[in-house]
């Protein structure tokens, strides 16, 4: 026995050093090509489209803009116009690396990574605040976004129209709803933002949808293979009004125990795999035609973003991450950018 263990000793060894480098080498394979992805997924958003605007302004904060239009309906016009007519935190310490606080926003934010403490220079004397920080640009645009689903602005927000094709808000309309709810006091605000809006021709970065940043001509059937077939229960319809949301359930909820196995309902191509505080570890799947579905609250994504998956092919797994009460999967069907109800395509 002693003979054969102090033979295998050097074997067992060697063959966790090997396992180690594999899983090295792969976490940097996966690096290389998160990194390469991203900045694929970036190149719709040209240096062409910046010609003009004010050299603080980054490909990757209109990308974020656009991301958060994407998420929120808020136009991206209105909060790269606002950031243009005051300066934002323009080019500053604040508003780069490691900090993303490119709307020079106060803590408490919602989003916010954690906070700094910065003196800045005013015309009136040295001030001294306290600002959020955050994790990208995203977020920080997020965090400005938030205000909105909240009183004052919520009311007038809403009630603005919305493009049919993207779900958008109108530009002009959101901007003359936020002031109107006390955003400014200056009462040539709207005028001015939208003479900044025209000027620098933002309006054209408002029809971009996430599948216009995303290269590739996969395209689904259109037939659904339902995303949680070892589901126990619908807990949730589309379209049901709950207290705690603003507007309509976006989508359907299924409850199953964690770890059931969650499907891609098409073909696809993944534009999201990530993380985010209310949809926890999601899912978004474009499949072409405007068809769009996400799947929430995730245990864990087995997919990741700029993958290609064929319908039925496993994507995660059921869990209760991010704003959620119990393990089940949110499962969401978008055309065009706006809600749908999941129930016609399956
Ligand atoms: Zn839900």
């Amino acid at each position: 026995m002693g003979y054969i263990q102090k033979l295998l000793k050097p074997i067992l060894v060697s063959v966790v050093l090997f396992l180690f480098m594999i899983v090295t080498m792969s976490v940097t394979v996966h690096e290389v090509m998160s990194a390469l992805i991203g900045s694929e997924r970036q190149t719709q958003i040209t240096e062409d489209m910046l010609g003009g605007m004010p050299d603080w302004i980054t490909i990757e904060i209109v990308q974020a803009a656009v991301d958060m239009m994407n998420e929120t309906g808020y136009p991206a016009s209105v909060v790269l116009g606002q950031m243009i007519l005051e300066g934002g935190a323009g080019g500053s310490e604040l508003s780069n690396p490691p900090y993303y606080n490119c709307l020079g926003q106060k803590s408490p934010s919602h989003l916010e990574s954690g906070t700094v403490t910065m003196v800045t220079e005013e015309a009136w004397g040295t001030v001294t605040a306290i600002f959020s920080t955050f994790r990208n640009y995203t977020d920080c645009m997020l965090a400005w976004g938030y205000k909105f689903t909240m009183p004052p602005y919520v009311d007038n927000v809403t009630a603005c129209p919305r493009d049919p094709l993207t779900g958008h808000y109108d530009a002009d309309a959101f901007i003359e709803a936020v002031w109107k709810s006390g955003y400014a006091t200056d009462p040539n605000y709207v005028n001015k933002v939208i003479q900044i809006m025209t000027f620098y021709e933002l309006y054209k970065f408002n029809s971009m949808t996430s599948s216009d940043l995303v290269p590739g001509d996969i395209t689904g059937t259109g037939q659904f293979t339902h995303p949680c077939p070892g589901m126990t229960a619908q807990t949730s319809y589309f379209g049901e009004i709950r207290e705690f949301e603003v507007g309509g359930h976006k989508g359907n909820d299924y409850a199953a125990p964690v770890g059931t196995p969650t499907y891609t309902a098409d073909d696809g191509v993944v534009t999201v795999a990530g993380w985010s505080d209310s949809a926890g570890n999601w899912v978004v799947i474009d499949h072409g035609n405007g068809l769009v579905t996400k799947y929430m609250h995730h245990s864990k994504n087995v997919v990741s973003q700029g993958q290609t998956v064929k319908k039925g092919q496993k994507i995660g797994e059921v869990g209760s991450t991010g704003q959620s009460t119990g393990p089940h999967l949110h499962f969401q069907v978008e055309l065009n950018g706006v809600a749908v109800n999941p129930d016609d395509y399956l």
